[in-house]
């Protein structure tokens, strides 16, 4: 499978003004591109195809407005007529009901907050021997390598943060999977609102103290934002504070997935979770939660250690009415109110915690053997998948990132 990972690149001045004009260039082109599609939507010609919008790219550099494109490499240019060609494919997937819908590619401007460029391998980008990252037409970067990549990368994405942070992301392909030793645990989870996340065996788990921390610091510099006079300089100070602020918030609940991920993933042979439909929710009251919490990464990043480490992951359906059955005897007694966290079964008597007795109908949905608090086990199990037991990895898994879609 694919990886991503990545690292923290420190360019040094030179670089600094040598990326800022591949980001520019790369930012042109994606632009000057979108505009001829647009221009012939606009007259009602057919669509253009790629390697016309490459030719007049080829043909731009040679006239004079255009000709410092020659200063960045070549492959980071066509590299961003790709993206164009993605933002395309999935605005048409959207349409056609292959995907959630979205909107049409759009221009992409200077202030934008995240900018990026991407070295392929026929870019002719390289670690060198001294452990720096030589990009094209930039220099040989320095970095921070955290941990060791398992296999040579093919391609390479730089990017700057709003908070003016530089990022290398590294594609990497990885063994078919690396098997954790077999276990016998099997858990639901229910991703809720009280709580980030309920297992079926009576954990409850909230975010950790250094994100609710991050996350307060956050709303704080938003505030201190909003108090400040348009086109001011504290302004824009202000805003430079926010983004960092929210680039901290982001990496901070990113570890905490990570851990947390890891810690099912080992501890569990297998694992079952609701299936948001984030964008449904996100319409409604509980959208704020919803993006705050992050579930759809966090279950991203269960699935795709799930496949790395050989354990079973399901999702079951969003309409399972996991709060309106007993988790004990079954019985389906109706939907109750949000406010109501705890209620006894009319069937059976148990007392049933309302988060718990989701996250017990989800294992018990998706097939699993689930012991919760002790209760029960249910009856007619379907098998969960195993993966062969394997080679041990000592220590923690050390991969991060997301799978490549
Ligand atoms: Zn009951």
């Amino acid at each position: 499978m694919q990886l991503r990972y990545g690292f923290r690149p420190y360019p040094n001045g030179r670089q600094c003004a040598a990326l800022a004009r591949a980001f520019g260039c790369a930012r042109v082109v994606f632009n000057d591109a979108l505009r001829v599609r647009e221009d012939a939507r606009a007259a009602g010609l057919p669509y253009v195809p790629t390697a016309e919008l490459s030719k007049q790219l080829t043909a731009a550099k040679k006239t004079a407005e255009r000709a410092w494109l020659g200063e960045v490499s070549a492959v980071v240019l066509q590299q961003s007529l790709r993206d164009l060609d993605t933002a395309y494919r999935n605005f048409f997937d959207g349409l056609k009901g292959k995907r959630p819908k979205m909107g049409a590619p759009r221009f992409k401007s200077r202030k934008d907050t995240r900018q990026s460029i991407r070295f392929t391998a026929n870019a002719g980008w390289k670690i060198t021997p001294g452990g720096k990252l030589r990009l094209p037409k930039i220099g040989d970067v320095s970095v921070k390598w955290s941990r060791t990549l398992p296999s040579t990368p093919s391609t390479v994405t730089v990017v700057k943060d709003s908070a003016g942070r530089y990022f290398a992301s590294f594609v990497v392909e990885t063994g078919p999977c690396e098997v954790l030793p077999e276990t016998t645990p099997e858990i639901g989870i229910d991703l809720g609102l009280g709580h980030f996340a309920v297992l079926s065996d009576g954990e409850k788990i909230n975010s950790p103290r250094f994100l609710r921390r991050a996350e307060r610091k956050l709303k704080k510099a938003q505030r201190a934002l909003s108090r400040k006079a348009k086109g001011s300089k504290n302004r824009d100070k202000a805003r430079h504070r926010v983004a960092r602020a929210h680039a901290r918030v982001a990496d901070a609940r990113r570890e905490f997935h990570h851990q947390l991920s890891t810690k099912l993933i080992r501890e569990n042979q297998a694992i079952a979770v609701e299936d948001l439909a984030v964008k449904g929710l996100a319409r409604t009251r509980l959208a704020k939660s919803v993006h705050d919490a992050g579930w759809s990464a966090f279950t991203a990043m269960l699935e795709y250690k799930a496949t790395r480490y050989g354990r079973a992951f399901v999702r079951i359906g969003r309409f399972e009415p996991t709060s309106q059955v007993c988790s004990v005897c079954c019985v389906k007694d109706g939907p109750k109110p949000l406010h109501i966290r705890e209620w006894t079964c009319g069937a059976c008597g148990t007392v049933l915690d309302r988060d718990i007795n989701a996250a017990v109908n989800v294992a018990k949905a998706a097939g699993l053997a689930v012991t919760a608090c002790g209760a029960q086990v249910s009856p007619g199990l379907v098998p969960a998948q195993r993966g062969e037991a394997g080679t041990h990895r000592d220590g923690q898994p050390t991969v991060v990132g997301i799978p490549v879609l």
